[in-house]
């Protein structure tokens, strides 16, 4: 592609981060990563259009010229404010009363978006769209439409592509074409809880960890890294180097919810610069998992959910019972596995059976805690178990079963990771997944394919990552365990 050449993709990329829109020209492509959340935002766009509108839509100008009510495949191009020329491929176009090249009717694009918020990057991106066409069909395209599916139907929301939002996507064309000009690409972005999403967050973790840049440390976003900047402290040794009451003070100013957490920045930085765990009660006379002491066994347990439709569609157990000799075993036996439970939450059975279900296996393993890592299980369970009128007693009994993994770690340990997440501390106590590669993002992906289509192999995938899940928070407690002075 020319130099020249500015994609609406490029232009997303850009409202995203400066730094990927420049990967995205300049980088190596080889150095990129699949990522699910394309595959899913597409997913979710497309059943939001079929509701839009349930007719196969026409393909190309030709369908235009024919007035069908919805177009795809229509590659708009023109050019730019700066010499550059401007390409896009809007998704769908929805024919609207008015006059246009083609006669009574006129098209206006249509953008398919997951989440609530309509954000700067859809409104930019449906501007470019509807210059383009009011060029290609010779009329005005004053609106847009955006919409979005959730539990409750088919959401529809207008946008007036008014004179604001053309300077506004004026400027942002002549910014991203000057920053596709730069040598080096721009810096990492600020927030870098945005870079799970991005193809290009294997580069740049690398280019971070090198660099020793601020939101290595877990417990710094982008407003934080701000402020010690703001102080002069650039890195993660300065942060280590610093003294914990001087950053205490300086962090006040902002607030105090920063000033109180300055000791615990400065000390996970120190963790994270040498590489070994800090007990955070030196005696360790305070045992992490006390529930464990006479458990005749335990239940992992965790829950795959699909946020945008509220739908925790799989709850998933490993049946982990104690060693004969009263020890907790670190593998499955020898050439054996340990019994792995999915309740799969099928709409077409309801929720009271799928908590019959829950029900009958928790009451199998009476006495035996329930492990999860994060708060999600928790939650989701007590919840499902009120919605189904369990008694005050009931919720008592599961409260005081369920066992926050990851809330123990927190309360007794800093670890030299850059994120508590499962994945990051489970892989620093050297767990492997066995489908490398898989995320959240890549189940939902499945399970969505599966309510779709079927197939017996998504769905024994989807059972082996959420299997996974569950050994390595074992992982992780085996680790608590092994600690133990
Ligand atoms: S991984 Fe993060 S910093 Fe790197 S290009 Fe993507 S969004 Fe930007």
């Amino acid at each position: 592609m020319p130099q020249e050449v500015i994609t609406d993709r490029l232009l997303r990329s850009w409202l995203r981060c400066r730094r990927r829109a420049w990967l995205d020209r300049h980088g190596d492509p080889d150095r990129r990563l699949w990522t699910a959340h394309r595959a899913l935002a597409l997913s979710d766009q497309l059943a939001s259009f079929q509701r839009l509108l349930p007719e196969r839509p026409g393909h190309g100008v030709a369908a235009c010229a024919a007035g069908a009510p919805g177009v795809v495949g229509v590659r708009l191009r023109s050019p730019g404010p700066a010499g550059q020329e401007l390409q896009a491929h809007p998704p769908l176009l929805q024919r609207v009363p008015g006059r246009s090249v083609w006669g009574d009717h006129a098209y206006r694009p249509v953008l398919g978006k997951q989440g609530r918020n309509l954000t700067r990057e859809h409104r930019l991106v449906l501007t470019l769209w509807g210059r383009l066409l009011a060029q290609l069909q010779k009329a005005p395209v004053p609106q847009a439409l955006v919409v979005a599916s959730d539990g409750r139907g088919l959401q529809q929301e207008r946008l007036s592509l008014s004179p604001s939002l053309e300077r506004q996507l004026d400027d942002s064309l002549a910014r991203l074409a000057s920053d596709l000009q730069r040598p080096q690409p721009p810096p990492l972005v600020a927030d870098r809880k945005k870079c799970v999403l991005c193809s290009w967050r294997g580069l740049c973790d690398q280019e971070a960890a090198a660099q020793g840049h601020l939101s290595e440390v877990s417990g710094i976003g982008g407003r934080r890294r701000e402020m010690l900047l703001e102080l002069g402290i650039t890195t993660l040794a300065e942060l280590a180097a610093s003294d914990p009451l001087q950053l205490a003070e300086a962090l006040a100013v902002h607030g105090d919810q920063h000033a109180d957490v300055a000791a615990q920045l400065v000390a996970q930085a120190r963790v994270q610069a040498s590489g070994q765990p800090l007990r955070l009660d030196p005696a360790g006379l305070d045992a992490p998992l006390p529930e464990l002491d006479q458990a005749p066994g335990v239940l992992l347990y965790d829950i795959e959910s699909d946020p945008d439709a509220r739908d925790d569609f799989l709850h998933g157990f490993v049946v982990l019972p104690r060693g004969g000799d009263g020890s907790w075993p670190a593998a499955p036996p020898a050439g054996g596995a340990w019994r792995y439970q999915p309740l799969l939450a099928r709409h077409d059975h309801g929720e009271a059976r799928l908590w019959q279900r829950l029900r009958r296996l928790l009451a199998r393993y009476p006495g035996w805690p329930l492990l999860h890592y994060g708060e999600t299980e928790a939650v989701a369970l007590v919840r499902l178990a009120g919605r189904q009128g369990a008694s005050q007693a009931e919720l008592a009994a599961l409260r005081s079963r369920l066992v926050d993994v990851h809330a123990r770690v927190r309360r007794h340990w800093l670890l030299p990771v850059s994120s508590y997440g499962l994945k990051a501390v489970a892989i620093w106590v050297g767990f492997r997944w066995s489908q490398p590669g898989v995320d959240g993002a890549r189940c939902l992906l499945w399970w969505r394919q599966w309510r779709r289509d079927g197939g017996t192999r998504r769905l024994q995938r989807i059972f082996t990552y959420n299997r996974d899940d569950n050994l390595a928070t074992w992982a992780v407690v085996r680790w608590l365990l092994d600690q133990r002075p």
